[in-house]
């Protein structure tokens, strides 16, 4: 905890000394899926940079409470207050239970942030699973007079609380520009305001997720679960609050002034928001349809995708943009993420090489690796993360430390077994630990040594190498029955001049 770690706060507008309000405890809360469908590559990025938050607070000696909820009901479609609900609604044209839909999507994405190496928060609440708790939080912002009841919904009256406090503080917008550029919908005839949003609605006859309140049948607000649940979990003032920046406006400007109307003070000491991923300058959003999902980068099943990408290709494209930036998806950038990938991975493994035989390496001409190097390197890198988690910085010095380890393996570079040592444990923590990138990237030449999977590569080129005859032998069938179902195993297999190539996408 000797770092001091700067942190851009999105409600100051800059970057601030990271300062817990209990340590050595951290309080972090950063909204999850609404689970109706398959998470897309813009889901990646919260669950990324987080993760990264996460891994740092960690190993700077913090204890980490992070919560990460699962919406899984009041996220209505257009996020206003009308249309249906997302999860109500697939479960409508799937035939399904709302419960099965969200069960099914929550495990779908527990596996996709499990394949991309992000860490399972330490609780993951559901919104239906807490209707008492945000009836609560409803109750006391009606009794503090920040709301009103109207044809059994409940709306807040952001007109008063505007009048008192500041809505529009973290967005930076003000009331009146936000009353002009709100949608009139159908329905909205039971609000005061334009502006106001809802707490709690009445359900129509026809909606099946419902639940008694004092007011209605109905359904809490979409924005009352991350306000009622992260003071459950993390007290009524907590450390960091975390979210995609397409989160701030309303989601996040909504639940400051519920926690300001509901116990008179913001709950939230600092605002962490990751920029979007875009697709030919667009937000790429499951809302815009414009999104591909991360099973379907993972099996390059999309027709926007030249072919599949491994779940550490794309947590390696992510992370090579600092998470306040923008990043343009395209297959020529995942196609460069995944070579710059290789690069620090094969120097890892040179490292392993070099380790192995030592004494072959380093001629006593060669200029050394000195220790003042490593240990400069190190503090480099703890310098970017701790320069509100610049891990583009981190990845370009690990690079830098590639091309060093690449002169000590063509010999124009000497390096003693403390000096190998010392970098292999520069790897270890940032590339490994605290980037989260996987060891192996398991292919034929290269990856983890380690004898059984050595074995089984053995049998994966004994396999290719029965295609090669059934090539030459013009028997397609066979060669194209072996090569599709080491594909459907995850195997990628690439004929070259020489014979093939091949490796495992799967981590
Ligand atoms: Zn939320």
């Amino acid at each position: 905890m000797e770092q001091n770690l700067l942190i851009y706060n999105s409600l100051t507008r800059r970057k601030e000394v990271f300062r817990p309000l209990h340590p050595p405890f951290v309080g972090m809360y950063v909204c999850g899926p609404t689970v109706y469908g398959d998470a897309h590559l813009g889901h990646a990025r919260p669950a990324i940079t987080f993760d990264i938050v996460f891994r740092y607070l960690r190993h700077l000696g913090y204890k980490v409470r992070y919560v990460r909820n699962i919406t899984d009901v009041g996220h209505l479609e257009h996020d206003a207050d009308e249309g249906e609900d997302k999860i109500a609604k697939k479960a409508r044209l799937e035939q399904l239970e709302p419960m099965e839909v969200a069960q099914y999507y929550t495990n779908r994405y527990h596996d996709a942030m499990a394949a991309l190496n992000v860490l399972p928060p330490s609780i993951e609440p559901h919104a239906t699973g807490h209707i008492i708790e945000q009836i609560e939080l409803v109750r006391e912002i009606l009794d503090n007079g920040y709301a009103y009841v109207s044809n059994g919904s409940v709306y807040f009256d952001v007109e008063k609380y505007n009048h008192d406090h500041h809505y529009g503080i973290l967005s930076g917008r003000n009331l009146d520009d936000i009353i002009n550029n709100s949608r009139e919908l159908a329905g909205t005839d039971e609000k005061h305001n334009q502006a106001d949003f809802a707490l709690w609605k009445k359900a129509q006859p026809e909606h099946i997720m419902r639940w008694p309140s004092p007011w209605s049948d109905g359904f809490p607000g979409w924005h009352c679960e991350c306000t009622a649940m992260g003071r459950k979990y993390l007290g009524s003032h907590f450390d960091i609050h975390g979210g995609g920046m397409d989160l701030i406006f309303p989601h996040h400007e909504c639940e400051i002034a519920q926690a300001v109307a509901s116990q008179g003070d913001e709950m939230v000491h600092y605002w962490i928001h990751n920029n979007m991923i875009t697709i030919n300058g667009q937000k790429m959003g499951k809302s815009l349809g414009n999104f591909i999902t991360l099973p379907e980068f993972f099996t390059g099943t999309h027709e926007k995708l030249e072919r599949a990408y491994s779940p550490m290709t794309i947590r390696f494209f992510i992370l090579q943009a600092h998470y306040r930036s923008t990043v343009d998806f395209s297959n020529e950038a995942l196609q460069a993420a995944e070579k710059g990938l290789e690069r620090l991975l094969d120097a890892y493994q040179t490292l392993q090489t070099i380790a192995a035989n030592l004494s072959a390496y380093g001629a006593a001409s060669a200029q050394p690796v000195t220790m003042d190097y490593v240990q400069d390197l190190r503090q480099k890198c703890y310098d970017a993360m701790n320069d509100d988690f610049a891990t583009p910085n981190v990845i370009s010095l690990l690079f830098d430390a590639a091309r060093v380890i690449n002169s000590v393996a063509d010999r124009k570079m000497a390096i003693s077994s403390e000096v190998l040592k010392a970098l292999t444990d520069v790897f270890d923590l940032f590339a490994f630990d605290l980037l989260g990138l996987k060891k192996a990237n398991s292919s034929g030449n290269s990856g983890d040594n380690s004898a059984r999977e050595e074995a089984f590569g053995h049998v994966v080129d004994m396999l290719l190498e029965q295609r090669m005859k059934a090539k030459a032998a013009k028997d397609w069938a066979t060669s194209d029955l072996i090569r599709d179902r080491l594909a459907e195993l995850g195997f990628e297999v690439k004929d070259t001049k020489d014979g093939f190539t091949w490796k495992l996408n799967k981590q």
